[in-house]
C-alpha cells in the first residue's frame, strides 16, 4: 500500500489544563440524588487519549451497586410516572438549560476524555440541549389510539404507560450526547433510569448528574460507573428492570439480549453501522466529495452512521477519488488544545488505535491502496491518518466490517443492480445515502436500501423530531422522535362493558 500522508506529525497543543481540578464531578455513583462510593473499592482508569495519560479513575461499580441503584429507581419511578406530561417537562426544560449553562466545561471534559476537538464537543453539547428540549415538548403531545367501540356494546381505551425503570447502557464516542439521547425520552415518558456510561468516557456523564442533581427528584436518575461484564450484565439480567437499552457495538448488542431473555426484558439496541454511500455518474461529485470530508471523518471517523464505504460508478471513480482526497488532504491533526482547525482528534484509546492500525496492516497485505494516508501517526497520543482506500475489491475486509476509524473504503460498481445489491451485503442495516440528480433514482433506490436511515444528496444530518436507529445487525429501537417515546412506555387496552 502506497502511503501518502498528510502529514507525519500530529498538531500539539499547549500544556495548560484543559479542565481544572475543581471543575471535575465528584469521581463517584450518582445514586438517589447523591454521589456515593460503591461497595468494592475498585477503580477504574480514566485516560486522555490525546496523549496517553491518566486523567483520573472512577469506581468499578458490582452487581450490587446496580441492585441498589435499581431499588432506588423502583421508589422513585411511581411518583414521577404520575406527575403530568406538563410537570415532567418542566423539569426537561431545566435539564436542557443547566447544560446550556454549563455547556463550556462540559464541552471541555468531553475533550479530555475522548480527544475530540473542542468545536466537535460544543456540537455534542448543543445536541443534547435540543434533546432535552425537544423530549420536553415531544412528552406533551404522546397519544395512542382515540377511544372507541370495536365490540359490541365494549368501550375501548388505550393508555399509554411509562415502561417503569430502564437500564441505560452508553458508549465512548459521544459519551453526552447518546446519554442525552436516553435519558430524555426515558425521563420523558415517565421512567426512572440507571445508567452505566462506557467505563473509558464517564467523566461527562458524572458531571451532568452533578449540574442537574437538585433539578431532578432522587432516584429518577442514577448512574453506576463500571464495566460491561460487571455493572452492564447486572443492567441486562436484573429481574425489576422493565427494559434495557443498549447504544454499543454488535457484540454487545447481542450479550445484552441473551442476557435480558431470562427475564423477558424489553431490549432496545442501537449498534454499530457500516454506512454505503452510493454516488451514481450524475451526482456533483464535488458536492459529495465536500459533503464526505465531514460526514466520512467527523469525530475522527468514529460515528455509527460515518460515510466510510463508498460505491461509486466506474465511470467516475478516478475523478471523484481525485477530488475526496483533495479534501483529506486539508486536514490539520492535532489534540483539542493545538487551535481551532483542527478538525481530526486522536482515536478514543490505544486498545482501538491498535485495533484501527490492525484494520490498515491488513488492507496492505490484502493488496488494497492507500490514495492518502494509511497509516497511524506518530504519539504520544492515538492518531491515525486520515485515509482514502481504494482498489477494494467486493467483500474486502476494509469495506465490510465497522473500522470506527478516519478510513473511507472506494469500490466501484457498473449499473445501479449491482450498487444496491452490494449496498446491502452487510450485517448492519443503520445508514446509507445516494447521491444522484435523477429524480426518480432518488425515491427508488432509497426504497430498495435496507438501511434505518437515507440520506439523498446529503449524509449524517441529524434532527430530534426524526428517528434514528437500524435494521438487521444494527439493531432495534428507535431513538429521538416520537418514536423513541413509543420504544420507552406501553400501551395499556382498557375494556370498558356498558350494555345494559
Ligand atoms: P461497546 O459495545 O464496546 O461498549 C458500549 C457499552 O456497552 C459500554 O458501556 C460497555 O461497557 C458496555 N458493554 C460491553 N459489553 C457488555 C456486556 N456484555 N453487557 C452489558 N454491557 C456491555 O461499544 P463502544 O466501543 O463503546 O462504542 C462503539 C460502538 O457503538 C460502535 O460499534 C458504534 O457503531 C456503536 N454506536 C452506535 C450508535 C447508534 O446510534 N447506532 C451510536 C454510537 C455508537
Amino acid at each position: 500500500m502506497n502511503a501518502t500522508l498528510t502529514t507525519t506529525a500530529v498538531r500539539r497543543g499547549s500544556d495548560a489544563e484543559l479542565v481544572a481540578k475543581d471543575e471535575f464531578p465528584p469521581l463517584q455513583h450518582f445514586i438517589d440524588g447523591a454521589f456515593v462510593d460503591g461497595e468494592s473499592g475498585g477503580r477504574t482508569p480514566v485516560v486522555n487519549p490525546a496523549n496517553g495519560r491518566l486523567i483520573c479513575d472512577v469506581p468499578e461499580g458490582t452487581a450490587g451497586d446496580v441492585d441498589v441503584a435499581v431499588t432506588a429507581a423502583r421508589r422513585a419511578q411511581g411518583p414521577w410516572g404520575e406527575l403530568t406530561p406538563a410537570e415532567r417537562s418542566a423539569v426537561l426544560l431545566s435539564v436542557a438549560e443547566r447544560i446550556e449553562e454549563h455547556g463550556d466545561v462540559l464541552a471541555r471534559l468531553e475533550s479530555l476524555n475522548t480527544g475530540k476537538p473542542l468545536a466537535t464537543s460544543l456540537d455534542d453539547v448543543a445536541g443534547s440541549v435540543d434533546t432535552f428540549r425537544f423530549m420536553a415538548g415531544a412528552g406533551r403531545a404522546l397519544t395512542s389510539l382515540a377511544a372507541g367501540d370495536y365490540a359490541a356494546d365494549h368501550t375501548s381505551v388505550i393508555l399509554r404507560e411509562p415502561a417503569g425503570v430502564v437500564g441505560v447502557i452508553t458508549p465512548w464516542n459521544y459519551p453526552l450526547l447518546m446519554a442525552a439521547w436516553k435519558i430524555a425520552p426515558v425521563l420523558a415518558a415517565g421512567n426512572s433510569l440507571v445508567l452505566k456510561p462506557s467505563e473509558q468516557t464517564p467523566l461527562t456523564t458524572l458531571k451532568l448528574a452533578e449540574i442537574i442533581a437538585d433539578v431532578l427528584p432522587a432516584g429518577v436518575f442514577n448512574i453506576v460507573t463500571g464495566l460491561g461484564p460487571g455493572v452492564g450484565e447486572r443492567l441486562a439480567t436484573h429481574p425489576d428492570i422493565d427494559l434495557v437499552a443498549l447504544t454499543g457495538s454488535v457484540n454487545s448488542g447481542k450479550a445484552v439480549a441473551a442476557a435480558a431473555g431470562d427475564t423477558v426484558k424489553r431490549v432496545h439496541l442501537e449498534l454499530g453501522g457500516k454506512a454505503p454511500v452510493v454516488v451514481f455518474a450524475d451526482a456533483d461529485l464535488a458536492a459529495v466529495a465536500e459533503s464526505l470530508r465531514t460526514a466520512a471523518f467527523y469525530n475522527s471517523g468514529q460515528e455509527c452512521g460515518a460515510a466510510c464505504r463508498v460505491l461509486v460508478h466506474e465511470s467516475v471513480a478516478e475523478e471523484f477519488t481525485g477530488l475526496l482526497v483533495e479534501q483529506v488532504r486539508s486536514f490539520v491533526v492535532g489534540d483539542p488544545t493545538a487551535g481551532d482547525d483542527v478538525e481530526i482528534g486522536p482515536l478514543v484509546s490505544e486498545a482501538h488505535f491498535n485495533r484501527v492500525a490492525g484494520f490498515l496492516e491488513r488492507a496492505k497485505k490484502d493488496g488494497l491502496t492507500a490514495a492518502i494516508g494509511g497509516a497511524p501517526l506518530d504519539g504520544p497520543g492515538f492518531f491515525i491518518a486520515p485515509t482514502v482506500l481504494t482498489n477494494v475489491p467486493a467483500g474486502a475486509e476494509a469495506s465490510q466490517n465497522e473500522i470506527f476509524g478516519p478510513v473511507v473504503t472506494i469500490e466501484t460498481f457498473s449499473d445501479e443492480d449491482e450498487a444496491i445489491k452490494r449496498s446491502n451485503e452487510t450485517p448492519y442495516g443503520l445508514a446509507a445515502s445516494v447521491w444522484t440528480r435523477d429524480a426518480a433514482r432518488s425515491i427508488d433506490v432509497p426504497r430498495k436500501l435496507h438501511f434505518g436511515t437515507v440520506w439523498v444528496n446529503s449524509h449524517l444530518v441529524l434532527a430530534n423530531e426524526v428517528p434514528w436507529g437500524g435494521f438487521k445487525g444494527s439493531g432495534y429501537g428507535r431513538d429521538l422522535s416520537i418514536y423513541a417515546l413509543e420504544d420507552f412506555s406501553r400501551t395499556k387496552h382498557v375494556m370498558i362493558n356498558h350494555a345494559r
